[in-house]
């Protein structure tokens, strides 16, 4: 199912989505290929596929998803990044995704490239993702409909927003450029996503808000990817981690009982999908899907 046709929908069951990242080399890719597998049992509505900012695996990004939609027989959709790029290296990036049948793309700025703290690159064509959104919509006039677009929203606010109202108006931005629906930034506790969409459906945005969830592999890694995104580790999954420590077979159960609560509690509330940042594995979402 492409983004729209989630977002059209008329049923009410909630549906599953997956996001992995694209493998490093070919044996990955074998290993990938065998995760896949098992994810699809689930029968995903879309898998999506990360690319790392600045065009980097780009290739790769969009033989997986390929792999996916063409081999697989699953929606799948390229994340698409506009920092650093410019408009005919976005446009290579479109046809290739077109050429091979692919017709979503998670639309992102990317993160800013820095070292040592100072901001590497910040020319490009696109400054932001709703100007790449209005692109994307505007690329070969006439069919403005040749990809779904999927655009990011953060319930506990964009690392750089100095507000709510802020980061809010500029999704609305992205939502008006075109996009179709809205996946969000990873979070560990449920409610900065209802509060979230309390603030987005007052500012009158109406489409699907399809929240992330990350289920932890490791204490250190969700320390780590939770403090470079800005997503609070609540007390007492802290606790838990700091407790377990490294023994990261002890951290996964911790992660794997904290995410079947949010999703219960999630589904619950009646969200029209799931988004679960898989991070190329398949066996903690498999205990977690297989008891909510
Ligand atoms: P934007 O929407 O451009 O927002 C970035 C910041 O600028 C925000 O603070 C926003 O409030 C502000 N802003 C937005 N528009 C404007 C405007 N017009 N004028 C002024 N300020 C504005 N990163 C990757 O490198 N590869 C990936 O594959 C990837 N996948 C992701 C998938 C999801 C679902 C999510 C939530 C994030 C993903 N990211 C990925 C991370 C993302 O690239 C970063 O969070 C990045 O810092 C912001 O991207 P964005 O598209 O939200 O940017």
């Amino acid at each position: 199912m492409n983004f729209s046709e989630y977002r059209n929908r008329k049923e009410s069951f909630p549906l599953i989505s997956f996001e992995v990242f694209p493998p490093k080399d070919n044996a990955e890719f074998e290993k990938l290929k065998g995760t896949l597998a098992k994810l699809a049992e689930f029968s995903p509505a879309i898998i999506t596929v990360t690319h790392g900012a600045m065009g980097k695996e780009r290739k790769r990004t969009l033989e997986v998803a390929s792999y996916i939609k063409n081999i697989i027989g699953i929606e799948s959709a390229c994340h698409l990044t506009c920092i650093g790029a410019s408009e005919r290296e976005i446009d290579v990036s479109l046809e290739l995704t077109e050429h091979e049948k692919v017709r979503n793309i998670v639309a992102l700025r990317g993160d800013i490239p820095r070292e040592n703290g100072k901001v590497l690159l910040s020319s490009g064509a696109f400054q932001h993702a709703n100007q790449l959104v209005e692109h994307i919509r505007r690329h070969k006039n006439g069919s403005p409909k040749r990809f779904s677009i999927a655009v990011a929203g953060y319930p506990e606010k964009h690392i750089e927003s100095p507000s709510f109202e802020e980061d809010i108006a500029n999704l609305k931005k992205k939502v008006d450029a075109g996009a179709d629906i809205i996946i969000t930034q990873l979070f560990f506790d449920n409610r900065y996503y209802f509060d979230y969409m309390r603030m987005v459906r007052d500012a009158g945005i109406d489409l699907p808000v399809i929240p992330g969830l990350m289920p932890v592999l490791s204490s250190r890694q969700v320390i780590r990817i939770s403090s470079l995104c800005g997503t609070e580790i609540p007390a007492g999954l802290r606790k838990k981690l700091v407790e377990v420590g490294d023994d990261n077979r002890k951290a996964v159960e911790v992660g794997i009982a904290h995410c079947r609560e949010q999703v219960r509690e999630l589904l619950s509330e009646g969200v029209e999908g799931i988004h679960f940042y898989v991070l190329n594995k398949a066996f903690h979402i498999e205990k977690i899907l297989h008891s909510v």
